[in-house]
């Protein structure tokens, strides 16, 4: 009976753990949302993205046309359409890739890239239409955005070129951006904080399994752990936007720093938070389920 009490406990704690680590990073997303779009992302207004449009393309011609950069604005008539067109690149290069595959492992691999990038580009694209998102694609040296909407975000696209003269940080984010990598350790992690029981020093002493010290290691850190595979993403895109900061200083009329100032908060808020988010939610995973499992 007891035995059977215990398994039962066991199977509710890690549904429990796993449904918190799941669910609970939509609240705190949303409520960081909310307060960046009344104290930071506050939309601009016609004078401000007329002004911002001249300086965002007058720096563009000075600084990176001559280096071979290329800059699309979305809102111009002869770029209309471009998402559509960069997605069917995209998807024509992935079943390409997908059907010179050499066994059915690399085909699943290469299956599940392709829809992770299209599922992920399709809302960038809607995200940039609408003038709430802009990227810089660093194969084509291409800055991506709507001049009409959001010009101020081109200095932070700006900082994601510089990053990328930097041999490290351009090895580092490519392996980081890799989202497999990323879900791999993710999932290893959780599911070691979910099965592993909590032990006392004895038992781990006692304990027969030779990775019984690395599991119960994992589960102890599980949370930060969780932050820190997010770390060298939230180091890049900092970078990138103080990289911007420095650019836009060299350029923009005083009174109109601040406004530059609060995008560059509000992505680096964004980003910082979500490493941290990451980590509570493992965090409180673990805590759910060890709460569920061991009573005492
Ligand atoms: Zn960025």
């Amino acid at each position: 009976m007891d035995k059977k009490n215990n398994i039962i406990d066991t199977v509710t704690g890690i549904g429990a753990g796993y449904a918190v680590y799941r669910y609970a990073p939509n609240p705190m997303f949303q409520l960081r949302m909310k307060l960046s779009k009344k104290y930071l992302d506050t939309p601009l207004s016609d004078s401000e993205i007329s002004a911002f449009k001249q300086i965002g393309n007058d720096l563009f011609e000075q600084r990176f046309k001559p280096l071979g950069y290329n800059l699309v604005d979305v809102a111009r008539p002869e770029n209309f359409g471009y998402g559509t067109k960069q997605l069917e690149e995209l998807t024509k290069a992935y079943d390409d890739y997908i059907a010179a595959s050499k066994n059915f492992i690399q085909r699943a691999y290469r299956k599940y890239l392709k829809n992770y990038y299209v599922r992920d580009y399709k809302l960038t694209d809607s995200a940039v239409l609408q003038g709430t998102n802009a990227y810089y694609a660093g194969k084509s040296k291409t800055f991506v955005l709507n001049m009409d909407k959001k010009p101020v975000y081109l200095f932070h696209e700006m900082g994601h070129a510089i990053n990328a003269q930097n041999p490290l940080l351009k090895e580092v984010s490519s392996v980081y951006k890799n989202p497999i990598v990323r879900k791999f350790w993710l999932t290893a992690i959780l599911a070691t904080s979910l099965l592993t029981n909590k032990k006392t020093k004895e038992e781990l002493e006692q304990s027969n399994n030779p990775f019984a010290k690395v599991n119960q290691f994992v589960k102890k850190n599980c949370g930060i752990l969780a932050g820190l595979l997010l770390l060298p993403a939230v180091a890049e895109e900092c970078l990138a936007n103080v990289q911007g900061q420095k650019l836009a200083q060299s350029i923009v009329p005083k009174e109109m720093m601040k406004r530059v100032t609060k995008t560059h908060l509000h992505s680096a808020i964004g980003y910082v938070l979500g490493a941290v988010f990451a980590g509570l939610a493992m965090y409180l995973a673990n805590f759910v389920r060890d709460k569920i499992v061991h009573k005492n």
